[in-house]
């Protein structure tokens, strides 16, 4: 069985940004700019959006956080972001969620200037990448599209089947693999026959968010399996959607859970913010 790890994927995918990030910086006299913006105390944001910034500077990008109460309302984000879209040092703008209750999720993903959207989240970019156009790219599905480059692993001519069909995750992981002309089964939680449809195909993804959902009997024989799912059971052990150890000798190939598919998304964000910076670069030479 091969294990999917991230490590090498992450370490490459780095060092061209790294490059990339000084090319840049010298066309533009100054650094790419990713803004974050979050809202309220959730202890995991709190850890994902210092992680977005540790990695940027490690990449020798500018980074500024805007850390905001719970309180705030709705029109101040809002304000926030049309200043951030305005101001030409900001490469790539990002809203960390979950957002508080009272902000409209599909209100909110219009705010974000598509040229600076980053997370792939506004509707022009959802949109283009359905259409196969030049677009930002959705940090996890296209982590998952490096991962299964990276070790070669071609869905060409092969059935793939999503488990999950989220805005972030499912839809466009959907979308990035009809490209690559795989036969995708797009499934979801009123799917008939889940498991008769998951294990009849190549190549198994599982963005669920259901702890252990998928075992042995989801796999066919030689598949290769992308666990999506991100979980601390209750040993505080982390792990994701599918049953690792009851999988691992059916499938050919499997991503970890951590250590697969977790450390893709920040990296592509860091491609999304370099190519930001690349296009603002090309606009002002004109
Ligand atoms: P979501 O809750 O938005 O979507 C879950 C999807 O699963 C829905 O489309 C639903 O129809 C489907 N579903 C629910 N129960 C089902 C069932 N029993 N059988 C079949 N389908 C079912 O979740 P999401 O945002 O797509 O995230 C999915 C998982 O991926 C979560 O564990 C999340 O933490 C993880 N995640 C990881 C990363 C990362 O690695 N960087 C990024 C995003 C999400």
């Amino acid at each position: 069985m091969l294990l999917l790890s991230a490590k090498p994927v992450v370490e490459k995918l780095n060092h061209e940004v790294f490059l990339r990030v000084k090319e840049v910086t010298k066309k533009l006299g100054r650094a790419p700019k990713l803004s974050v913006i979050l809202v309220g105390n959730d202890p995991a944001s709190q850890i994902y959006t210092s992680k977005k910034g540790e990695a940027a500077v490690k990449l020798g990008m500018l980074h500024e956080s805007h850390h905001l109460p719970a309180s705030v309302t709705p029109q101040e984000v809002k304000k926030l972001v049309d200043r951030l879209n305005e101001d030409p040092t900001v490469d790539g703008i990002l809203i960390q969620r979950p957002l508080p209750k009272s902000f409209i999720e599909e209100e909110v993903v219009y705010w974000v200037d598509p040229s600076k959207d980053v997370d792939a989240f506004h509707p022009e970019n959802a949109g283009r990448l359905v259409l196969g156009l030049p677009c930002f790219r959705p940090c996890t599905p296209h982590g998952v599209m490096e991962i299964l480059d990276h070790y070669g692993l071609s869905v060409s001519g092969k059935t793939a089947c999503v488990i999950g069909r989220s805005s972030i995750v499912g839809k466009p992981l959907g979308s990035l693999l009809l490209q690559r002309d795989a036969t995708v089964f797009q499934c979801h939680s009123k799917s008939p026959d889940l498991k008769k449809i998951a294990a009849s195909c190549d190549f198994l993804f599982v963005a669920v968010g259901r702890m252990g959902l998928v075992g042995q009997d989801y796999i066919k024989k030689g598949a290769v399996v992308v666990d999506v799912g991100i979980h601390r059971n209750a040993q505080g052990k982390v792990v994701g959607d599918v049953l690792f150890d009851e999988v691992k000798d059916i499938a050919q190939a499997i991503t970890p859970v951590p250590g697969g598919v977790g450390p893709m998304t920040i990296a592509v964000l860091m491609q999304n913010t370099v190519w930001s910076a690349e296009k603002r670069a090309v606009k002002s030479m004109k």
